[in-house]
């Protein structure tokens, strides 16, 4: 592995090229979310006040997930102060539209801003790290699932894209809640039962079958855009004692229109560089990464790194392999030793083999 600097040592090196407005909020971003909203407004009313032909609902649907993704990616720049400075307002905006996924803004200040980007890819501290060889052993669940053969488990955990962002935020506020002073835990909780409160009344009001298509299906549909992004941006990459950027992101390239759409969130190696900027400059930040450091950056195009994703596990071993604990299969990690063009895995013997037997339980 090369050595690993901060993101703070590249963000120095990157930020004497850019224009100084690159850093200023952007309140005219807002009128992305504004058109979001009134498409998601406009979806509901249609399919709550006309009985439409399954076809169309679904394809009502589709567009509502979009939508929804699209906010959450909104407010996922707001409340990294991109948008507007004054808190109140950030929080209120962020909250509006991570809505319809039911976070809140200051769990997920506290669960992204706070522990994702400072601790990134760390094995104990980043809540979103994919997990090691030790963790599997000491779970009987997973050790389960790693006896589970490879398509299987590479099917079931792409199923799994389509509702993990809502149980992450769920186990997120599990985790979390206790850290926040007690004078503030009644404002994260009615950030949570808001939102859900506001879908379960929708229910009552529509009935089931017409909720289906209008925000469970959705749902759904939001959950697995948004954590193919998250999943792509990270689960590739190695494991890392130092917060290292360009070492532990990945940046996907996918069609402009999707970019538009998605408020560049492709660009995740610079997001991690630059949290706080406008994302219009991502591309340019692309540029002077890739003139400064052309061996360690990695991007590579949306599909691919699906592709990639599906054909390797995601168990961590030494920090730099992604292996398949019960077949003895390596296949290291961006950065060090695997090729996205020609996946292919090593046989090797891991220390810890023991640790994964049944009879460890210590869970
Ligand atoms: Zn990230
Ligand atoms: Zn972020």
């Amino acid at each position: 592995m090369k050595e690993l600097k901060t993101f703070g040592w590249y963000a120095a090196r990157v930020s004497p090229h850019l224009p100084k407005k690159a850093f200023k909020p952007v309140p005219t971003r807002l009128f992305g979310g504004l058109a979001y909203l009134l498409i998601v407004i406009a979806g509901f009313l249609t399919i709550g006040l006309l009985d439409l032909n399954p076809w169309i609902s679904l394809g009502v649907s589709v567009i509502l997930g979009s939508s929804f993704a699209a906010m959450g990616f909104l407010g996922h720049e707001i409340l990294h102060g991109t948008v507007v400075r004054k808190a109140w307002l950030r929080d209120f905006l962020g909250a509006v539209s991570f809505f319809p996924l039911s976070v809140g803004p200051r769990l997920w200040r506290k669960w992204h801003n706070m522990n994702h980007h400072i601790h990134t890819q760390d094995e104990d501290k980043d809540p979103d790290a994919w997990p090691t060889v030790d963790k599997i052993a000491r779970s009987r669940f997973l050790r389960w699932v790693y006896q589970i053969p490879h398509s299987f488990r590479a099917f079931a955990g792409f199923c799994f894209l389509a509702i993990s962002f809502s149980l992450h935020s769920l186990k997120m506020f599990k985790l979390y809640i206790s850290e926040f002073k007690p004078n503030k835990r009644p404002e994260v909780w009615l950030q949570l039962v808001l939102p859900w409160a506001t879908w379960v009344t929708l229910l009552v009001i529509m009935g089931p079958a017409k909720w289906f298509f209008a925000f469970l299906l959705p749902l759904l549909i939001a959950n697995f855009i948004v954590m193919s992004y998250i999943a792509t941006n990270h689960r590739l990459n190695p494991l890392v004692p130092v917060n290292d950027p360009l070492a532990n992101c990945l940046t996907v390239t996918v069609p402009k229109w999707v970019d538009v759409l998605h408020f560049n969130f492709s660009y995740h190696t610079e997001h991690h560089l630059f949290p706080g900027m406008n994302p219009k400059y991502y591309p340019l930040v692309k540029q002077h990464i890739k003139r400064m450091w052309p061996d360690r950056y990695h991007e590579m195009t949306f599909v691919k790194a699906m592709i990639a994703l599906w054909k390797t596990p995601r168990v961590y071993y030494q920090g730099s392999e992604l292996v398949d604990p019960y077949q003895n299969k390596m296949y290291g990690s961006l950065g060090n030793g695997l090729d996205a063009d020609h996946i292919k895995h090593r046989v090797g013997e891991l220390k810890e083999k023991v640790s994964l037997s049944k009879k460890k339980k210590t869970m």
